[in-house]
């Protein structure tokens, strides 16, 4: 963004790209409505404070590789600044826009969605990327000085060349049905960056729930037991370097302990599962996972049906499903369980999992969620391969029954 900055003239692209709300091979739309209205309303608030740099954010529904070359001719841009990504479709996109336009056109791209910076990291290359979490972030932890957030960039002059007339699509639009938000959800939140900034306020410095993060982290119901900061973080309206720095000034100005300590191990986890998917590029979503081990490649619909609506055996799993398909929240422990519970209880192959957890999901992540579901489904990077019991899992987590109470008290279905 800052590199953007510096050119004489900058424009912003963003693409709601149909593939991404197509079906994919297991019959789940990519993106459901529940992220598809997040980053509506993320995209929205980005032009606006974009608008307010005299830079017009030009919002197409369309494929980058249809109109990104079409602006670069229209416009005679001769650079374009990107996130640099690895992940198979997004390489496809990237090859696909180089294909498209003028040789001289420059192709900048960043890294800019980690704690621990590619160029910072005490590894020689990411083939020597532990695969163990505890070694790497130990190693990081000693070696490494977290960059400090890109400072918001002054306004550009005054935009009189190029009028945007695009506008941001919204549900519909995009082939999906709107939706009243459930009073049950643990995430009422609104996308964009300055919803980010006002959560961080509320978790942090009103109610100092950072104080006791790690105590509560294992919640199930309600809207503080843990962050909720994956979702911008997800799409980028907040960095997690900005999230690391401001429990930094928290520590310093208000308390620091074990508890404050813990969000910035999770980050760490967040930036793990992206340097294990540089590492392994798409064996992530291979079956046999980054350990080329044999996994349960069962495909019943009757349990794919009963996972979904949560009308399995187990309760437990239910509720987490049900709160999930009503949302697109769950959290981390319900992730877990019901991961688990698809991947080694069913004996289901676990990739439909993660492609159902894509679907949903509002912080839908592609290093996290098939790094995790890999983890879970023991084809990843969890030497213990456990198995969670769900049943054992609510006496400990919902010992009075109350979050499944919540989420089966009536047939949703
Ligand atoms: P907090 O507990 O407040 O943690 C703070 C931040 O640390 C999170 O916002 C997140 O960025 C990071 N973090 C925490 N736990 C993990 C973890 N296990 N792995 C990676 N990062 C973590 N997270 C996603 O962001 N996107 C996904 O698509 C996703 N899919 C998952 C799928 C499965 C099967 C499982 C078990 C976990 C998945 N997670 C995913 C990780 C985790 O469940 C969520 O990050 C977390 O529940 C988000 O809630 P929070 O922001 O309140 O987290």
């Amino acid at each position: 963004m800052n590199k953007a900055c510096s050119s004489t003239s900058t424009i912003a692209v963003f693409c709601f790209d149909p593939r991404r709300f197509a079906i994919d091979r297991y019959g789940f739309k990519r993106t459901e409505r529940f992220r598809a209205q997040f980053l509506i309303e993320s995209v929205t608030e980005l032009k606006s404070n974009l608008k307010k740099l005299n830079i017009p954010l030009f919002v197409f529904h369309d494929q980058p590789e249809n109109c990104i070359p079409r602006l670069v001719t229209a416009l005679g841009i001769d650079r374009i600044y990107v996130q640099r990504e690895w992940t198979r479709d997004e390489v496809k996109v990237r090859n696909g826009v180089c294909a498209k336009i003028p040789g001289h056109v420059q192709l900048q791209e960043y890294y800019d969605q980690f704690l621990f910076h590619p160029e910072d990291i005490p590894f020689m290359d990411y083939q020597q990327i532990p695969n163990v979490f505890t070694v790497f972030r130990k190693k990081c932890e000693k070696n490494i000085r977290i960059r400090s957030p890109l400072k918001y960039p002054d306004p550009k002059p005054v935009n009189n060349w190029i009028e945007d007339r695009t506008k941001v699509p919204d549900l519909k639009e995009l082939g999906l049905e709107p939706f009243e938000t459930d009073l049950r959800t643990a995430f009422p939140f609104k996308g964009g960056e300055s919803n980010a900034r006002t959560r961080i306020d509320h978790y942090f410095w009103e109610t100092h729930r950072l104080s006791q993060y790690k105590k509560t982290r294992n919640g199930l119901i309600g809207q503080d037991y843990s962050s909720k900061l994956s979702t911008w973080l997800a799409n980028g309206s907040i960095s997690a370097r900005t999230v690391f720095w401001e429990v930094k000034r928290y520590e310093q100005t208000v308390k620091k302990n074990e508890d404050t300590y813990w969000l910035i191990f999770e980050l760490i986890w967040r930036d793990f599962f992206k340097y294990i998917s540089l590492k392994y590029g798409n064996r992530i979503f291979q079956g046999k996972g980054i350990q080329d081990k044999m996994y349960h490649g069962r495909r019943n619909q009757q349990h794919k049906k009963d996972w979904i609506l949560g009308t399995t055996c187990a309760s437990f799993i239910n509720a987490n499903m049900r709160e999930l398909a009503q949302t697109g929240w769950m959290s981390n422990r319900g992730r877990q369980n019901v991961a688990s519970y698809w991947a080694k209880t069913l004996q289901q192959d676990w990739r439909l999992g993660a492609a159902y957890f894509e679907s949903m999901l509002i912080d839908y992540d592609v290093h996290s969620n098939w790094g995790n579901w890999m983890y879970v489904s023991g084809v990843g990077n969890d030497p213990r391969n456990r198995i969670f019991n769900p049943e054992r899992q609510a006496e400990i987590y919902d010992s009075k029954g109350k979050y499944q109470e919540l989420w089966l008290q009536e047939t949703l279905f």
